[in-house]
């Protein structure tokens, strides 16, 4: 019997922080933007985790996630000036560390509010006890410029994991991952690549192919194969997913599959 899932190792897991999420209010569409970018650079995303904005279940998903072993962890929300935003408290918890104010963020807090005040979007930027909150990081952790919003992004190594706290305003997190977390990710997996083929069958029966792709995963175990239907006016269509890491039988899969499939 081949497995269900391809053995993996696990190179990336996050953690998206937000009581909006569980309540359905928000699709957690910031992790799928990170598993997308995190696998074109070549690692293995190997876990995502939702929680509530609540210290001791940040904490608990933290210590759990870092447990796993990551090479790099992302949690997404929680980073603002309001009472809600206790990501980094969480983290700090979880890691047992404690949190301290730090100079350089604090500065960045004053650059980020000076900006938005020249833009017209804040009418005053002093650094009040709100916004200097979001200078109060774990110890030993670095600030990482948000060129987008306010609070700074934060980079902590914890063992042989390295987390990326990011923003949840997704335009805030994708500019700070692309400047802080991206170049970081690309030097530790330089060299690999996560191989993705995909192809199309209309009008098909899914039961009908069922028996090639337990076939298909017999011949090629070391391929993710998954067929992925959807509805198309009065009939279904049917994608084929291929995923591997370089050096598996990706795209010898597909030209095994794809043939008998079309049949
Ligand atoms: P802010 O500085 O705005 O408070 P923050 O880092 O504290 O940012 P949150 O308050 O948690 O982030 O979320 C800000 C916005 O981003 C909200 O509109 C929220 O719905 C959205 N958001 C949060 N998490 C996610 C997510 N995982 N996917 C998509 N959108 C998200
Ligand atoms: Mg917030």
């Amino acid at each position: 019997m081949v497995p269900f899932m391809v053995e993996r190792h696990m190179d990336g897991a996050v953690l998206a922080v937000g009581h909006e999420l569980l309540l359905g209010h928000t699709a957690d569409d910031n992790a799928a933007w990170l598993g997308a970018r995190f696998t074109e650079a070549g690692g293995v995303m190997g876990r995502f985790a939702v929680c509530d904005d609540d210290t001791a279940a940040i904490a608990e998903e933290v210590a759990r996630l870092v447990g796993m072993g990551p090479s790099i962890m992302f949690t997404t929300g929680g980073l603002g000036p309001t009472w809600d935003d206790i990501t980094l408290g969480g983290v700090a918890q979880g890691l047992g560390l404690e949190v301290e104010e730090d100079g350089a963020a604090l500065e960045m807090i004053r650059a980020n509010y000076e900006r938005e005040a020249r833009r017209g979007n804040v009418a005053d930027p002093a650094l009040t006890h709100d916004r200097a909150k979001m200078a109060r990081l774990p110890a030993g952790s670095t600030p990482l410029p948000n060129a987008v919003g306010s609070a700074p992004g934060v980079r902590i190594e914890a063992g042989s994991t390295t987390i990326f706290c990011l923003p949840g305003v997704p335009e805030e997190m994708k500019s700070i991952f692309e400047e802080s977390a991206l170049p970081a990710i690309r030097d530790r997996f330089e060299g690999r690549e996560i191989v993705q083929r995909e192809f199309e069958v209309a009008g098909t029966d899914e039961s009908t192919l069922a028996p090639y792709l337990v076939a298909a995963r017999a011949e090629f175990p070391d391929v993710w194969i998954k067929s992925r239907v959807r509805v198309m006016g009065s009939g279904f269509a049917i994608r084929i997913c291929l995923e591997g890491p370089a050096g598996t039988r990706v795209e010898a899969a597909r030209a095994w599959l794809e043939p008998r499939l079309r049949g």
